[in-house]
């Protein structure tokens, strides 16, 4: 097995194509055109692509698959049931990408769409892709509808874990109850860990990564327990504390816990 990591110009998201031989595939395809044609382009050197999969529905993560038509399509269960069943969930990520795009006069010539032929993985789910072994978790918490992928020693993450930013929470308790999986996870069979976004981590760093936002997770769930109004505001981040915007985001989860922050 071999790993390309590719980071786009954006927030650092990955790219990662996991190749045996010559076939691969192909997770979070990222972002911008000429990103996306370089690759298809190391795709071209390695074979094909059997396979592209998407860590969760969040519209930077799910636009590359066009320059990959021929690759089947695959993500957590319940994204690939949403997107059949036209959930205004899954429309939201297309519109959020189209607004992106406008705003900076990103071109898209194939346009903002899912890819015609989806299939879920569910938690668990011992799948072949581009004839390598791979394990599916279910991982909610960011988003309903996370994926990560367990491929020998290495876990593909999606939106956890990552150095560059702090939780971006959508459900409190189901984010503290994946981050205690993942840390067991790491305790015990993985070397490495490649984050949606930011630079590949030893299972050691992911680890003391996952502990610190464990601690915020369990200090916000306890403040939203409290009413702690002040508590909540005063509440160190786990990281990034001086990156634009990123009180916004912990403003933002603090609202997940019923805490209004003005
Ligand atoms: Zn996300």
């Amino acid at each position: 097995m071999q790993l390309d990591v590719l980071t786009s110009g954006i927030w650092q998201t990955t790219t990662t194509i996991v190749s045996n031989g010559g076939s691969c595939f192909v997770v979070d395809p990222a972002y911008f055109p000429r990103e996306l044609e370089a690759i298809a382009a190391r795709v071209a050197e390695i074979g094909r692509a059997d396979a592209v999969v998407f860590t969760h529905g969040h519209w930077d993560h799910v636009m590359g698959h066009t320059v990959l038509p021929d690759a089947e399509v695959c993500m957590n269960r319940g994204l690939a049931e949403a997107i059949a069943a036209d959930d205004p969930r899954a429309a939201k990520f297309l519109d959020d990408a189209r607004e992106f795009d406008s705003r900076w006069y990103v071109p898209r010539p194939a346009g903002h769409r899912w890819p015609t032929s989806l299939r879920g993985l569910g938690d668990d789910e011992q799948v072949e892709l581009g004839g390598i072994s791979v394990r599916a978790l279910d991982l909610p918490g960011h988003s309903p509808d996370g994926l990560g992928l367990i491929v020998e020693d290495v876990l593909l993450v999606g939106d956890y874990l990552s150095p560059c930013e702090i939780p971006f929470i959508d459900d409190p308790p189901a984010y503290w109850r994946t981050l205690v999986r993942l840390i067991d996870l790491l305790g015990k069979e993985l070397r490495e860990v490649i984050p949606g976004h930011g630079p590949r981590l030893t299972a050691a760093e992911a680890l003391s990564i996952a502990r610190t936002d464990l601690a915020y997770v369990d200090r916000l769930i306890e403040v939203g327990r409290r009413r702690d109004i002040s508590g909540a505001r005063e509440l160190a981040l786990p990281r990034a504390e001086d990156v634009v915007g990123m009180r916004d985001h912990h403003r933002d989860n603090c609202l997940k816990v019923g805490i209004a922050l003005r």
